[in-house]
């Protein structure tokens, strides 16, 4: 079972350390999510960028209860978390970036799935390690960039996490990703992110000019 602890035994205290949150940014989460719900009798709507109040019963037009969006979303990890396409680009980018970083995923996947979804996206060609975080990422962030003297990157599709990020390592750069391009329209760039991208050859540009000391 990775954890903190496990990764930063293996780390490299000189290389520059990249966290990737999976849904959204590494994997095609909502679109997938939204086939399971068809599944269920459920939709989304996608009216404003969060999974609660857009979820609906078919044909309804009164949301689904909190409680009931939670049960969807665990329901969807049981059953789905093997087979959550990439999204485009990713792996190439990658492929790239792995020269130059130390590359990890930091996904608040369920405890119980982290090793069906590390196996998973091994299939898909990306062999990293998977931490299963619960909550808020800054303080495993913290951790992790406390383990390297060079610098720590963190992306994430989620404005709370940015915010929770800066709160704890402020000195992390933080990118702001979103995945799917409905989503993307939604919001604008996190306040607490330093920079957004929605594609992968632009954010894999970035990261390799981060790399190089060129903060574009
Ligand atoms: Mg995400």
């Amino acid at each position: 079972m990775t954890s903190v602890s496990d990764l930063i035994a293996t780390i490299d205290p000189g290389r520059p350390l990249l966290l990737l949150d999976a849904d959204e940014v590494l994997l095609r989460f909502v679109e997938r999510l939204e086939q399971y719900l068809a599944t269920q009798g459920a939709e989304l709507r996608l009216s404003s960028f969060q999974l609660s109040g857009n979820i609906f019963h078919r044909g309804s037009e009164t949301p689904v209860p909190p409680e009931h969006v939670r049960d969807h979303i665990a329901g969807f990890f049981d059953a789905c978390v093997d087979d959550v396409p990439l999204v485009d680009g990713a792996r190439d980018a990658l492929d790239g970036l792995r020269e130059v970083y130390q590359i990890a995923i930091l996904s608040n996947v369920p405890s119980r799935c982290r090793d069906r979804r590390e196996a998973s996206l091994k299939a898909q060609g990306l062999d990293y390690p998977v931490i299963a975080n619960k909550g808020e990422k800054g303080p495993g962030a913290r951790t992790l960039a406390d383990a390297v003297s060079a610098h720590t990157v963190f992306i994430d599709d989620l404005p709370p996490q940015h915010t929770s990020v800066a709160a704890h390592a402020p000195e992390i750069h933080r990118v702001h990703f979103i995945g799917d391009p409905r989503l993307a329209k939604l919001i604008g760039k996190a306040p607490d992110a330093h920079v957004r991208f929605n594609d992968w050859p632009t954010l894999g540009d970035h990261l390799h000019a981060l790399a190089q000391g060129q903060r574009p």
